[in-house]
């Protein structure tokens, strides 16, 4: 029996359902995953509290509210192919790949890259390819993408990455200053592909992305 389950699910209608997240889909993967699993075992009682946890290497996994917008901002149905920049803890990836078909995730520092993969492998997540790098440039290999979520603040929209959104793709990503910053939800129309369609989802808080598209540490 997992223990976690209740606070689990007090999580999903407290902290998600409650602030207006209502794709079933998304509630059921924020249900099914193990979110203690990524945590240090000094902070597992913390897992389903409503913040951000420090992961180490001064970066932390995201609040699970914000895990679920984000998820929910980018449609997914099932059949996707899914670029992530920022695997931190894995947690993000996990909930991506119980929405789509495959998630290609980049981490810059190896050794939360290393975590993640464990853990994902452990959980049976066999759609999940990691790498080591600056995600700043992407994944050029397996662009185009249907749906690319940036979990570290850049200063401007990542040039990179908008080449590798597929027409009708979605990407968010939270652009602003070191402290604060805006999540932005960008669409590539289908109607005519060169227009990027911008969405404003409010203010938020993330670890800097650092690299080519970000700050230079
Ligand atoms: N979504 C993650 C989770 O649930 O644990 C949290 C990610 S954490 C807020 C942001 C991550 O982005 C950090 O692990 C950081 O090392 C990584 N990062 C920062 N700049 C990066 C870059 N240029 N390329 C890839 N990863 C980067």
């Amino acid at each position: 029996m997992d223990r976690f389950k209740k606070p689990r699910m007090r999580m999903v209608e407290t902290q998600i359902k409650a602030r207006g997240v209502n794709d079933a889909r998304v509630l059921r993967a924020m249900n099914a995953v193990p979110r203690h699993l990524f945590v240090d075992e000094g902070l597992i009682e913390q897992a389903y509290s409503d913040s951000p946890l420090p992961i180490g290497e001064h970066q932390t996994i995201s609040q699970p509210y914000i895990v679920a917008l984000m998820s929910e901002s980018l449609e997914l149905k099932g059949r996707e192919r899914v670029l992530e920049i920022g695997t931190g803890s894995g947690y993000q990836t996990a909930i991506l790949a119980c929405l789509a078909d495959r998630v290609f995730s980049i981490e810059r520092i190896a050794s939360l890259a290393t975590n993640a993969r464990r853990i994902l492998d452990k959980l049976n997540f066999y759609n999940v390819a990691i790498r080591v790098g600056d995600g700043s440039y992407g994944w050029r290999e397996e662009a185009p993408f249907d749906a690319i979520i940036t979990t570290a603040a850049a200063p401007e929209i990542p040039h990179y990455l908008v080449e590798q959104l597929a027409v009708g793709g979605r990407m968010v990503v939270p652009v602003g200053g070191r402290d604060v910053q805006t999540l932005y939800k960008l669409t590539r129309s289908v109607e005519n592909p060169e227009e990027i369609i911008t969405e404003d989802l409010g203010g938020c808080r993330f670890v800097s992305l650092i690299g080519e598209s970000g700050w230079k540490k």
